[in-house]
Order: structure tokens, then sequence, then C-alpha cells
């Protein structure tokens, strides 16, 4: 018999994932008794970052009919679309305010099935430990609330990237944004002056928008190899399930095993008078295997020289997003540069950026009034300051994958601490699954992880 001030089950994190994880549980419990916790630092909880924006301009880059947030219920976010217009369908591309919505319904909805079995709290957690002998886990906010609970599932998505070395000097300065989720900072950046926005993938289109939508200026987009996001064709399919491709049955996998599939089947596609996307759409269910199947060195291999092209490929933009992109690029209101940072200092009204150009011995000078960090959510454990991540390393409560993409998990989702055996009662779910899986940061891939999360947890329960 649990003492009664335990919390059964606590989720740390009402994102996408805590927030479904939790929608699952309170289906599963096998105890209407259950006590479940979700803690979030935001407030209203359950939107996380993708969909926490009000600002209809941004939209799911998935069509309605491949984000439904409950595995086995495919039609469930295409049915709430048509409650509030009859005209969406499959091949819509809703925007996030939407989906943050539609996800606070869904808890919602649940709560009022199974009332009284979660409650939600807002706040920041600064440490998650484990008592000594009972095994029950000591959550500690930082307005100095202490929580125990017998299992703690984190599910702390993103975090913002991490600075490059070369942008180092002009992080101290006032114009250099670290965070480009942050849309009122985007938004409020200096009129007229122009932008870099190092990066140039979802995130930077993102904030290419955000800084276009208050006042048009030059905004240049910064990558090694210069590449931008492809388009969805305007009505897109759903993905055709095809079984793991023969050509791939070999015992010692290569990245260029599989470039070399993925350019002949979307070949034939064209052949055929299809589309490319369709070899990525037919491929993507199988990157989890394939990603196992790689050696480390494999694996090191396509983060250096193919993740650009892969992921300009996988993470397309909505169709009315993509033309958007053309139109400013132009117009020239926005341009797309490749190359190298050097340095950057700072100057009068902003940054000196000196760039090498990609493939050449020439370097360009770009002043620009500000910089916005669009490199990508940083999943290096090690160089992530939250307080949390932090504690749970030095605590040896979670280790990083080899390749540095996110952390180690065992089969049933517990974490894997420094010692390299599953840390009792802790499990993880998110983004940082692409230690293990690759394929972990969409909806598509992580209802499933959320789903099978809670069958774990309310297996353990049952025993
Ligand atoms: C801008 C953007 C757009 C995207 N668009 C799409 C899309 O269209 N389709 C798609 O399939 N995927 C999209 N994604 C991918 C996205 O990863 C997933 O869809 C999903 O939102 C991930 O949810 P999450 O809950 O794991 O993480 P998050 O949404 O990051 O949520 C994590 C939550 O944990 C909370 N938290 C973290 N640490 C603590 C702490 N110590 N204490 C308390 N609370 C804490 C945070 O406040 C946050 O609310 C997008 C991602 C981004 C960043």
């Amino acid at each position: 018999m649990r003492e009664s001030d335990i919390v059964d089950i606590a989720i740390i994190g009402g994102g996408y994932s805590g927030t479904i994880t939790a929608v699952h549980l309170m289906k599963g419990a096998p105890d209407p008794a259950m006590k479940l916790l979700l803690v979030d630092r935001a407030r209203p909880g359950g939107r996380g970052l993708a969909y926490g924006t009000w600002d209809d301009n941004f939209l799911l880059n998935v069509p309605a009919g491949n984000m439904s947030a409950l595995d086995g219920s495919p039609q469930h976010f295409v049915d709430y679309c048509r409650t509030i217009d009859p005209a969406f369908n499959e091949g819509s591309f809703v925007s996030r305010r939407i989906y943050g919505d539609y996800l606070q319904h869904t808890l919602r909805d649940a709560q009022q099935h199974w009332p009284g079995t979660l409650e939600q709290s807002a706040g920041q957690v600064m440490s998650v430990r484990p008592e000594a002998v009972s095994g029950v886990l000591e959550i500690r906010l930082a307005d100095g609330r202490l929580i125990r609970a017998a299992k703690v599932v984190l599910a702390l998505g993103h975090f913002a990237p991490k600075v490059p070395f070369e942008l180092r000097p002009a992080a101290q300065g006032g114009d250099y944004i670290e965070n480009p989720w942050g849309f009122s900072a985007l938004g409020s950046l200096p009129d007229h002056l122009p932008v870099l926005l190092v990066g140039s993938g979802l995130t930077a289109i993102d904030a290419l928008f955000r800084i276009h939508s208050n006042g048009n200026r030059k905004v240049t987009l910064l990558s090694r190899k210069g590449l931008l996001p492809q388009g969805h064709r305007p009505t897109p399919k759903q993905p055709a399930h095809v079984p793991f491709p023969r050509a791939l049955e070999k015992p010692s996998l290569s990245v260029l095993d599989c470039m070399r599939h993925l350019r002949r089947n979307a070949q034939r596609h064209l052949a055929e008078g299809g589309d490319w996307r369709d070899a990525i759409n037919e491929l993507r269910a199988h990157t989890p295997e394939i990603w196992q199947r790689w050696s480390g060195r494999e694996r090191k291999k396509f983060l250096r020289h193919a993740v650009g092209y892969w992921d300009v490929h996988r993470h397309r933009l909505a169709p009315v997003a993509d033309s958007r992109l053309k139109e400013m690029l132009a117009s020239g209101s926005a341009d797309i540069l490749a190359g190298r940072l050097v340095d950057c200092t700072e100057e009068e009204g902003g940054y000196a950026v000196r760039i090498r150009l990609r493939g050449s011995e020439k370097y360009r000078t770009l002043t620009v009034g500000a910089i916005v960090n669009c490199t990508g959510p940083n999943a290096d454990l090690a160089t992530i300051s939250d307080p949390l991540i932090q504690q749970l390393l030095t605590d040896g409560l979670l280790v990083a994958d080899e390749a540095k993409i996110g952390l180690l998990t065992g089969a049933s989702y517990e974490v894997i601490g420094s010692n390299g055996e599953p840390v009792r009662n802790l499990f993880y779910v998110g983004p940082m699954l692409k230690a293990g899986f690759w394929e972990a940061i969409a909806v598509p891939e992580l209802r499933q992880h959320t789903r099978q999360l809670a069958q774990e947890l309310i297996r353990s329960f049952a025993r």
C-alpha cells in the first residue's frame, strides 16, 4: 500500500508527449484511485513549445490526416478539425494554434471521463532524486515545493540551440536572439535593420515569417550547405505501408546503401508518374530500424555528410508556407547563403559577420542589426544549461548517446544511468528518443512511443 502523499506517476513536461502519455494513463489506469500529476513550467500546460503559439500564420508541417494525437485512432484530429470547419480534410494543413487547442481539448475530455485521476500543476522542476531505501522519487520545484512520486516520466521536450563558437562574442550583445521560438523577441527587433538567421531549416523559416510579419526588411539565412526545406505537394497522400526494403536487409548496412536505395526508389516513383516524396514517406516508418542496424561509424557518417539532405526532404513545409518562402526569395526580401561562419564582432547598431562561402576561398562580410540562432534544438546533454538536466547528469541518472543527439533509454523507456543500468522508476519520452530511433521528433512517431510507455507503466502497476 502506498503512502497517501505519494503520487503514483508524475509526468514532468506538459507538451504533446507528457499530455498524451497522461491521456493514455487515465484511459488505462488499472485502479480508479490512481494518482497522476502533470507538471509544466508553462501556464496553461498541454501545448508545449510547438503548439503554444496563438498566431494562425504558423501551420503544422504535417497534414491533418497524420496528426492524430492518439495511436490507433487515425481520424481523431481530422474529426476535431471538422467541428471547426467541415471543409477540413486529411490533406489540410491547419495552424499550430488549432493543434494546441486540440491537445488541451483531448486532455480535458479524458479528465471528464476519468475525473479525479489527474492533477495539473504549474512550476519548474529543478531536480528529481531517488530516496535511498524506498526508491520513491523526490521532485523539487523552483518555488520550494517537494513532491514524492512512485514513478516519474521526463517529457522535457526541446532545449534552446547551442551557441555556435563563432557567435559567442555576439551572444553577449543586445540583438542576439538565442531562443528562436521566443516569438515576442523576434517581433520586437529594431525596424528595417537587416537580420541574419543562422540555420535554414524549419526553425529558420518560422523565424523569417515572424520577423516579416512585423515589417519588411532583408533577412539572410545562412547554413553550411545553403539548403532549404522542400514543400509538401498541394494534395498530400497518406504514406503507404511497405515492408522493410529487401535491398537493405544486409548484415552491415551502410549509409551509402540507404541513399542509393532512396534515390533509386524516388526515380522509380517519378518514372511511374508519381512523386519523390513517396520514396521518403515509404522509408520513414523504417528509419528506426535502419538507425539501429547502422554501426556507430555509419551513424556518424550520416550525421556528418547526409543529414542536411535528408532533413530538407523529410521535414517539409506546408504548401502555403512553401509558396510564401518562394515569394520572399524571389522578391529579394529574403536570401540564402551557403557558407561557414568565421567570426562576428559587435559594432554600432549591430554586428559584422564574416562568412567563408561554400566551396571557395572567398569571404563575405554581412552587416546586420540582429542575429537569430536557428541551428535547431540542442540535444547534447552536456551543453544544456537546464538545471534539471544538469542535476540528472551529475547524479548519474541520465547518459548521452555516443552521437550526442539524445539520451539512452531501455526497452520500457526507463532512462539508462551512468552505470549502464536502467534507473528504477524513472522514464523518458520525447524527441531525445532520437538517440535510439532517429525518427522520434514528430507526432506520428511520438504517438506510438507515448502509447507504448503508458502501457508499460500500467503493466508495472498491475503486477
Ligand atoms: C516550432 C516547432 C514546430 C513543430 N511542428 C510540428 C508539426 O507540425 N508536426 C509534428 O508532428 N511535429 C512538429 N514538431 C515536433 C515536436 O517535437 C513534436 O510535435 C512535439 O510537440 C514534441 O512535444 P514534447 O512534449 O516532447 O516537447 P515540448 O513541446 O518541447 O514540451 C516539453 C514541455 O516540457 C516543459 N518542461 C521542460 N522542462 C521542464 C521542467 N524542468 N519543469 C517543468 N516543465 C518543464 C516545457 O515547458 C514544455 O511545455 C514541431 C516542433 C517545433 C519546435
